[in-house]
């Protein structure tokens, strides 16, 4: 077996490991790079390898960073099958629309500022037609249901606990020649423990061959026992000033948690009724797709829904806007609200009309929930700068910028660490582990981790990279 790394390798972003076994090609993953737009550009559009030849894509969650290059993998002659679970089927169906209609709109700004090299007309790497082929391709499996993604290999999806669907991957191959069996799991992104929604993590059956994300291999989250009353603070805050609450949010699970929260804030009396509004149309197609997968969740959150009829996604404060207008007309209403909008890092949506309107007054608050990578307008916030630049124009930082990281949806690294450990010693200590999806300080720290455990058989493979395991490996 051989895998060759093709993206998340000495980085967070482009997840993509190809697999080549018995003669066959499988692909984990199939994910954008993003950052720096022309350096990612060219990334994406360099693969390392012909779509024709790869055989099947097995995916492990719906987050661009690992899906968000199928309609290109299409669009340049991939005919197989992509396998997912059926939650990160219905996500993706909305996700990959909205990135092609991003990168439209991006084209159409980068031509119109003619923002690019002479003679170089920029592209979007697919367009809405090409999603439409791509979700064709789409199968979708229930978790912990076998299935034969190529002959000879036999591969089952479990609860990653890191957004709705997502999916830790194991693979069984047998070598037709020796008949020999062996397992590789690739963890796509882990959740945490005791997260709302969701149901906490799998455990990792015992395996020969592990690919494991390493993003915060040397970070420990803070607690989530203080998030409710965090949030309540700041809710009262707000509307003791008689401000507004801005929340920039990834449409994808931190909207939703978001929002439990407030409901379950409201319910036990700790902040008075608040307008809330959700302002993304993708969030608000996301959370339908949240409503037809109960199975996904813990039993509290699915005790609301069945036994009290209550809709943690739905309530009496809380709207959630479609049309430009009605996301324009929030700016005239009066009085305390709170406005949850995306993109999470400020970067491009709704959210940058709302921090324009709002972050020159005293009485708000913006609340920053999420990663912030470098160089966006919300690491900007989160590190405090003065002054900021919102569609081109400056804009003084008057309003508080308060930051809560406990929502990450991300194993931190004792979280990891125990994911690892768990199964038969034996098999453990001789497993092959690679170490994927990270920025370089937190892949050498966690394999120092690792060594200090007595797992020495620990490799950070780089961009491009092929590692041969051999036949029997
Ligand atoms: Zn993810």
């Amino acid at each position: 077996m051989k895998i060759l790394f093709g993206g998340a390798a000495g980085e967070v972003t482009g997840s993509k490991h190809l697999i080549t076994f018995n003669g066959k090609k499988i692909l984990l993953d199939c994910g954008l790079f993003q950052g720096r737009r022309q350096e990612s550009d060219e990334k994406n559009r360099k693969l390392l390898w012909d779509p024709k030849e790869v055989d099947v894509v097995i995916l492990s969650h719906a987050h661009m960073d690992h899906s968000g290059i199928l309609p290109y993998l299409v669009k340049n002659g991939f005919e197989g099958d992509i396998w997912c679970t059926t939650a990160t089927k219905d996500i993706c169906n909305f996700m990959l629309m909205d990135s092609a209609y991003i990168q439209e709109r991006e084209v159409e700004w980068l031509k119109k500022k003619k923002k690019f090299e002479e003679g170089v007309t920029p592209e979007a790497l697919y367009g809405a037609e090409e999603v439409v082929e791509t979700m064709l391709r789409f199968k979708a499996v229930p978790y912990h249901e076998e299935f034969e993604p190529v002959e000879g290999v036999k591969a089952k999806f479990y609860n990653a606990s890191h957004i709705l669907g997502a999916a830790f991957i194991v693979l069984e191959m047998t070598d037709p020649k020796s008949g020999t069996v062996k397992k590789l799991c690739f963890t796509g992104d882990l959740g945490r423990r005791g997260l709302p929604l969701l149901n906490p993590p799998d455990e990792i059956p015992d395996v020969d061959v592990l690919i494991t994300e390493t993003t915060y291999g040397n970070r420990l989250h803070a607690s989530l026992t203080t998030v409710e009353s965090d949030l309540a603070v700041i809710v009262n805050q707000v509307l003791a000033d008689g401000g507004r609450l801005i929340i920039p949010a990834f449409a994808l699970e931190r909207t939703q948690e978001i929002v439990y929260h407030l409901n379950l804030l409201r319910k036990k009396n700790l902040i008075p009724p608040i307008p809330i509004y959700v302002d993304s149309p993708l969030a608000t197609d996301v959370t339908q797709v949240f409503k037809r997968h109960l199975d996904c969740f813990n039993e509290e959150t699915r005790e609301e829904f069945s036994q009290h009829g209550d809709n943690p996604f739905g309530f009496n404060d809380l709207k959630y806007t479609r049309t430009v207008e009605e996301s324009k007309s929030l700016n005239e209403k009066q009085g305390p609200m709170i406005i949850i909008s995306a993109s999470g890092m400020c970067e491009h949506g709704r959210i940058l009309h709302h921090l324009k309107n709002n972050i020159e007054d005293r009485k708000n608050v913006v609340l920053i929930v999420g990663y912030q990578a470098a160089n966006t307008l919300g690491r900007k916030l989160v590190e405090g700068y003065k002054e900021v630049n919102i569609f081109g124009d400056p804009h003084k930082v008057k309003a508080s910028i308060y930051v809560m990281d406990a929502f990450s949806g991300h194993a931190d690294r004792s979280d990891l660490l125990d994911f690892i450990a768990r199964g038969d010693q034996e098999t453990n200590k001789n497993r092959k582990i690679f170490l994927v999806h990270g920025e370089q300080t937190q892949l050498d720290a966690f394999k120092e981790a690792l060594a200090t455990n007595g797992l020495e058989d620990v490799y950070i493979p780089s961009y491009g990279e092929e590692v041969d395991l051999g036949d029997d490996f």
